[in-house]
C-alpha cells in the first residue's frame, strides 16, 4: 500500500573546512560509499546529490556543495553559500592548524548565510566533524570535553568523530543533521 501523497524535499549542505581535512572524502564516502588516498583537488565547486527516504512519505534530496580547492582563501563567496540549511564543519584531528581554522569557517558561513525567514531566520544549523579518528589515538587524543565546550560556546549543535576511512559516524552524523533540517521544515 502506498501513501497518497510523497512529499519531496531538496536540502544544500555545504561540506567546509581546510585543504585536505577529508570533506571530499566523506561525501565520497557517504554519497558513493567509497575511499581513496587521493582525490585531486580540482578549481570550482562541484556536489553530490544523496536521496533519502526519510519515511513512508518523505523524499529528501540532499544536495553535498564541495568546495573542491577553494579552502586556501579562508572564506567563500556569498553565492556558495546561498540557500543552503545546513553545514558540516571539517577539521583533522592530526592537524591542530585545522582545527584553529574551524571558528574562522563557522564565522564566514554566519556572516554571508541564514535561514529563510520562513524557518524564522537566524544561523544555519552546523556540526562539527573531527575527521581521520582512525588517526587519533595515541598520538592524536581528542579531548571529548572541550571539544564539547568548544561546540556549546560557538553555535554548533554537536561534533562527531568521523573517518571517511573506516566509514565511521558519517551517517550518523549527516542524520543528526537533517534531523534538525526536518524539525523546522
Ligand atoms: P579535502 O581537501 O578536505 O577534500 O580532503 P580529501 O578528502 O581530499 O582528503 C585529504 C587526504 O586525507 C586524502 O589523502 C584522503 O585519503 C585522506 N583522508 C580523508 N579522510 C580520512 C580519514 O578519515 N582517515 C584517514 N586516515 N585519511 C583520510
Ligand atoms: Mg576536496
Amino acid at each position: 500500500q502506498y501513501p497518497s501523497e510523497i512529499r519531496e524535499y531538496l536540502y544544500k549542505i555545504l561540506v567546509i573546512g581546510d585543504l585536505g581535512t577529508g570533506k571530499t572524502s566523506i561525501i565520497m564516502r557517504y554519497v558513493h560509499n567509497i575511499f581513496s588516498m587521493n582525490y585531486k583537488s580540482t578549481i570550482g565547486v562541484d556536489f553530490a546529490l544523496k536521496v533519502i527516504q526519510w519515511s513512508p512519505d518523505t523524499v529528501v534530496r540532499l544536495q553535498l556543495w564541495d568546495i573542491a580547492g577553494q579552502e586556501r582563501f579562508g572564506n567563500m563567496t556569498r553565492v556558495y553559500y546561498k540557500e543552503a540549511v545546513a553545514a558540516l564543519i571539517v577539521y583533522d584531528v592530526t592537524r591542530p592548524k585545522t582545527f584553529e581554522a574551524v571558528a574562522k569557517w563557522k564565522a564566514d558561513l554566519d556572516s554571508k548565510v541564514s535561514l529563510p525567514a520562513s524557518w524564522g531566520g537566524g544561523p544555519i544549523p552546523v556540526v562539527l566533524l573531527a575527521n581521520k579518528m582512525d588517526l587519533a589515538e595515541p598520538a592524536h587524543p581528542v579531548d571529548v570535553e572541550a571539544l564539547d565546550n568548544f561546540c556549546e560556546d560557538n553555535g554548533f549543535l554537536k561534533w562527531f568523530g568521523t573517518s571517511a576511512k573506516d566509514n565511521n559516524n558519517i551517517e550518523e552524523a549527516t542524520r543528526f543533521l537533517l534531523t534538525e533540517i526536518m524539525a523546522a521544515e
